[in-house]
């Protein structure tokens, strides 16, 4: 049984609000964490969401991240994203192409300042299997070149399963030199995703080294390559994957999940025992000042790592997910299976070694 730990965040320092704007989705996906498809029960309606992205700008939000399910599909989603840009808060689309051709000049006269498609493979057959519909990849291919001729900010994310490991580099054939910034994921036994399909620890490990030289091979300019959260952390060998320094997870410290029934949590991967209120029952502003940052006391590896005190576990979407903490999908967890130094000294070293190495990491990219 797991111990939760609850603590306020007293430091709460509101970035981005990453927003299911409906549950109703038009793909299939194997590996949806939200188990999308039919609406939500008790959506918010157009003026609760109107209400909410002010709320969100008088909070301190810098942006919000519309997802869904399909955001797109919101039949006033226009008008909710118009109220973000009026709000003169970044807009972030997160899509999965299937109707951007029909709504490009909408998501254009926004000044969108990005469109995020999933593209989970370079073939048909396996994009169109792992999002269970079929035709999604051309879609996708199309909506890419679209919104490359009208220049608006772009990225992929790619959730990486045993289905589609060797569809990456597929991928990067496809995107390279076409200034389409790329998030790569894994996808963990959330919503409808069997965990028998998550990649194993080598495959794990294989996959943040393909992040990390890629990005050395290529460079940033060319394939423009980040890691998720979810992709480990404090690796002695390889690079920090993401884009700053890992600072532990910030779900309610500077990411906040919102569920389009206006349900709070801290981030939208987190279990719904996570929630910490809803909007139609208290203000924005209460929710946050009380939001709790529930912690799973460390187990396993984590609870005597090195650099615990940091890292603080990991994504803890990812860790709650996959529930082995004795064995954590961790970079640094995998290779201390191999290389764990008994000598005090040799250790601390490496601890502060470690510690430089994700900050400046980090900082190189920005
Ligand atoms: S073992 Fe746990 S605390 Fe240590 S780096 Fe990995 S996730 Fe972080
Ligand atoms: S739960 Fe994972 S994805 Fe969410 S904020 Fe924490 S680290 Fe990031």
């Amino acid at each position: 049984m797991f111990k939760f730990a609850s603590r306020v965040s007293t430091k709460l320092k509101p970035i981005c609000a990453v927003w299911e704007l409906t549950l109703k989705c038009n793909s299939k996906c194997i590996h949806c964490g939200s188990n999308a498809g039919e609406k939500r029960p008790g959506e918010l309606n157009n003026e609760e969401a109107l209400n909410l992205v002010r709320e969100l700008k008088s909070c301190g939000f810098k942006g919000v991240a519309l997802m869904g399910g399909e955001p797109l599909l919101r039949s006033d989603w226009f008008e909710i994203a118009n109220e973000v840009k009026k709000n003169n808060l970044e807009l972030s689309i997160v899509t999965n192409g299937l109707t951007l051709k029909e709504n490009i000049h909408k998501i254009k006269s926004l000044g969108t300042d990005c469109v995020s498609i999933s593209l989970d493979a370079g073939t048909e057959k396996v994009h169109d299997y792992l999002r269970g519909v079929s035709g999604s990849f051309s879609k996708v291919i199309e909506a890419l070149n679209i919104l490359e001729r009208t220049a608006i900010p772009t990225s992929i994310i790619t959730s990486v399963s045993k289905i589609n490991l060797k569809e990456i580099d597929k991928i990067k054939k496809m995107i390279i030199d076409r200034n389409i910034a790329w998030q790569i994921q894994v996808s963990t036994p959330i919503g409808r995703f069997p965990k028998k399909l998550m990649i194993d620890r080598t495959e794990f490990y294989n996959l943040a080294s393909y992040i990390a030289n890629t990005v050395k091979k290529y460079g940033y300019k060319r394939v423009p390559l980040i890691g998720a959260h979810c992709l480990g952390h404090y690796s002695r060998f390889i690079p920090n994957l993401g884009l700053s320094p890992w600072i532990g997870c910030q779900a309610g410290k500077t990411i906040l999940g919102i569920q389009c029934n206006g349900n709070i949590k801290g981030c939208l991967t987190l279990p719904d025992s996570f929630i910490e209120g809803n909007i139609r029952e208290e203000k924005l502003s209460i929710i946050l000042k009380r939001l709790r940052m529930k912690t799973l006391e460390p187990r396993g590896y984590c609870q005597k790592c090195d650099v615990l005190e940091s890292c603080m576990g990991g994504c803890l979407g990812t860790a709650l997910a996959v529930n082995e903490f004795e064995y954590p999908y961790c970079l640094r967890a995998i290779e201390n299976e191999h290389f764990l130094t008994k000598f005090p000294l040799t250790s601390k070293v490496d601890t502060i070694f470690s510690k430089i190495k994700n900050y400046y990491e980090g900082l190189s990219k920005i």
